[in-house]
């Protein structure tokens, strides 16, 4: 199942995605509230999708799917080709970073540059989306706590990203973590680390891998994730981008005014995303 958050006259509504249409889905509260009620909450679903006529997908504005989730952890360093471009070594333990719940960006929504930059990059990602919630999680027991996975673009200011040690700064700017353009729950992809993942730059291609090249696979980054903290329901994971990223090409090349970016994953969908500059 295919799981949108849309604009409707009345505010952010949930949705059901299917056959090029937006169902509602007859839920009053946000995603999160949905993924914590979802035993209960699905068969109501089905029922409402069977019983409307739903809107065309392109009639309507997709919102990030999960407009405000508790956490977002993203893991660097995590696909070997982005490591050799960032002249690092593998790093023995998981490296992690918080991006602001704040820079949360719908899937097709302009995304700003920022005033006082010039170093604006992109970073294709698949994105876990936490289910059940729990505390030592192990890696064999993942896929229960995982609600369903969606496109990301961990946008980066790479100048506020590297002047300090702690990256999340330099990750967290208003409107850098656009999601989308749905969730496809857990249980319609067959197999996660088998994903091919692609990121254009105006059409042109920057960045194409497949998920089977993780370091870390997702189930041990939610083993690693929570050893140190309680997951919680709609939680959000960016499991790492692969090589091709515009500050390791030669020359270094920064997204500008009117630069188009699109992040795809096979079997999620893409997400399409204009830069501009910040008003
Ligand atoms: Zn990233």
């Amino acid at each position: 199942m295919k799981l949108c958050t849309y604009q409707s006259p009345k505010g952010p509504r949930v949705g059901v995605v299917e056959d090029g249409r937006v169902f509602d889905a007859g839920f009053d509260g946000p995603m999160t509230d949905l993924i914590r009620d979802w035993p209960n909450a699905r068969a109501a679903l089905e029922k409402a999708v069977s019983q409307s006529d739903g809107l065309r997908l392109e009639d309507v504005q997709l919102l990030a799917p999960v407009l405000r989730p508790g956490k977002i952890f993203a893991i660097g360093l995590n696909y070997a080709d982005h490591i050799a471009e960032s002249k690092l070594g593998t790093p023995e333990h998981q490296v992690w970073f918080t991006k602001a719940v704040t820079s949360i960006n719908g899937p097709y929504s302009p995304v700003q540059i920022p005033k006082i930059s010039h170093f604006v990059d992109y970073e294709a990602e698949l994105v876990a989306v936490i289910g059940k919630g729990g505390r030592h999680v192990p890696a064999e027991r993942a896929a229960e706590h995982i609600f369903g996975y969606c496109v990301g673009n961990d946008v980066t200011e790479r100048l506020w990203q590297h002047r300090t040690p702690q990256w999340s700064l330099g990750k967290s700017f208003d409107t850098h973590a656009p999601i989308g353009p749905w969730i496809t729950t857990a249980d319609a992809v067959t197999d996660v680390h088998n994903l091919d993942l692609r990121c254009s730059v105006n059409g042109e291609l920057r960045q194409s891998s497949n998920t089977r090249h993780l370091v870390f696979n997702v189930f041990q980054q939610v083993e690693h994730l929570s050893q140190a903290m309680t997951l919680e329901p709609g939680d959000l994971i960016f499991t790492g981008t692969p090589g091709g990223i515009g500050a390791a090409m030669d020359p270094r090349q920064f997204l500008k005014e009117g630069d188009v970016v699109r992040c795809e994953i096979s079997g999620l969908g893409y997400i399409e995303n204009r830069f501009q500059k910040e008003a």
